[in-house]
């Protein structure tokens, strides 16, 4: 089978044997195509995944061959994800399910840029669906990127009333502003970018150029009482954000880091303590927060229509390149038919 693996700092496609299912529990499944994820970006651009690694983990498939008691059978098209908190240990007690050991540990082999992959009988019970009738292929790819936005709304745990502001709208900063509306909340965006700006506007969206930071300021002033949102997502990966929120978020609000960023600045001690703020993280979904997500793009409450570019598993150097570049909003790389 043809997978796509890192080497030298690229990425190559290569033929390595074919995975079987043998005498194990999980099904073989032909991907017919998997998203890339920023993260996905972030590992091969940083160069912390190793020689070899196969990347993707947003994938749509076919299974081919199954030993399981979920009930899927041969030939049924589904969407999967890649992690699966235990549920028992301290960190999932704690609600802190994407921090769980065997979350980190599980994984689909060998990654989602590969004609086929193994899932696990505990992917299938958990984090694995049939692909809703209403749903292209692609549309279905944002399953587990949307999943984790859901994740990152549940956990700010505001109400249905809040004025929440999303910095940076990639696909990523669409999605999350897309659920936080769902959800019943005022929602107010900000990139720099002009073409971002005017996809969230379409998408009902209050959407803002960064460069005029004041009249964003003035226009959320005005339409919070004159105190700010109380809740800013953070999806830019950009330093320069954390003044943003830190200038429109009101005093006792909430700032939730959902991307990394480069620099790795912080917030200051004393902003945190003056204007007790709290600065949270989220990073994984859990399988409920996947099932959100799904019912978020089966029901129409998040649009991902015109997102992808769609690129050959042949041509994944370049949808990589053109990410870096942002030349694209999300690459879906197709693979099987
Ligand atoms: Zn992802
Ligand atoms: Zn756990």
């Amino acid at each position: 089978m043809r997978v796509a693996e890192i080497h030298n700092g690229k990425i190559e496609v290569v033929t390595v044997d074919d995975i079987k299912l043998g005498d194990r529990t999980g099904a073989i499944v032909k991907v017919l195509g998997c998203g890339l994820c920023g993260s996905d970006i972030v590992k091969f651009r940083e160069h912390i995944s190793k020689e070899g690694t196969v990347l993707g983990h947003e994938i749509v498939a076919q299974i081919v061959d199954i030993n399981s008691k979920s009930g899927f059978k041969k030939g049924d098209k589904i969407v999967a994800s890649h992690h699966i908190p235990c549920f028992r240990c301290a960190y999932c007690k704690g609600k802190s399910y994407s921090m769980c050991k065997h979350f980190k540990e599980t994984n689909i082999v060998p990654g989602g840029f590969s004609e086929y992959v193994y899932l696990s009988e505990e992917h299938l019970l958990n984090v694995t669906h049939l692909i809703p009738k209403n749903l292209t292929e692609e549309e279905v790819s944002f399953y587990e990127p949307l999943g984790c936005c859901v994740r990152a709304v549940k956990r700010a745990s505001l109400s249905p009333l809040s004025d929440v502001l999303v910095i940076g709208l990639g696909t990523i900063g669409l999605l999350m502003a897309q659920t936080l509306k769902a959800f019943g909340m005022t929602v107010y965006g900000c990139d720099l970018m002009q073409d971002r700006i005017d996809r969230a506007n379409a998408l009902g969206i209050r959407a803002f150029n960064s460069k005029n930071l004041d009249e964003a300021h003035k226009y959320i002033y005005e339409h919070t009482h004159d105190i700010g949102v109380e809740c800013v997502f953070m999806t830019s990966g950009a330093d320069a954000a954390i003044d943003v929120a830190l200038q429109t978020v009101r005093l006792g609000g909430k700032i939730l880091v959902f991307s990394s960023t480069p620099r790795n600045t912080g917030y200051k001690n004393n902003d945190i303590y003056y204007k007790e703020l709290t600065v949270m993280g989220s990073y994984s979904p859990r399988p409920q927060d996947l099932e959100t997500s799904l019912q978020l793009l089966t029901n129409g409450e998040v649009v991902v229509k015109h997102l992808t570019t769609v690129y050959k598993l042949d041509d994944i150097q370049k949808a990589f390149d053109d990410t870096i570049a942002n030349k694209i909003m999300k690459a879906y790389i197709k693979i099987g038919e």
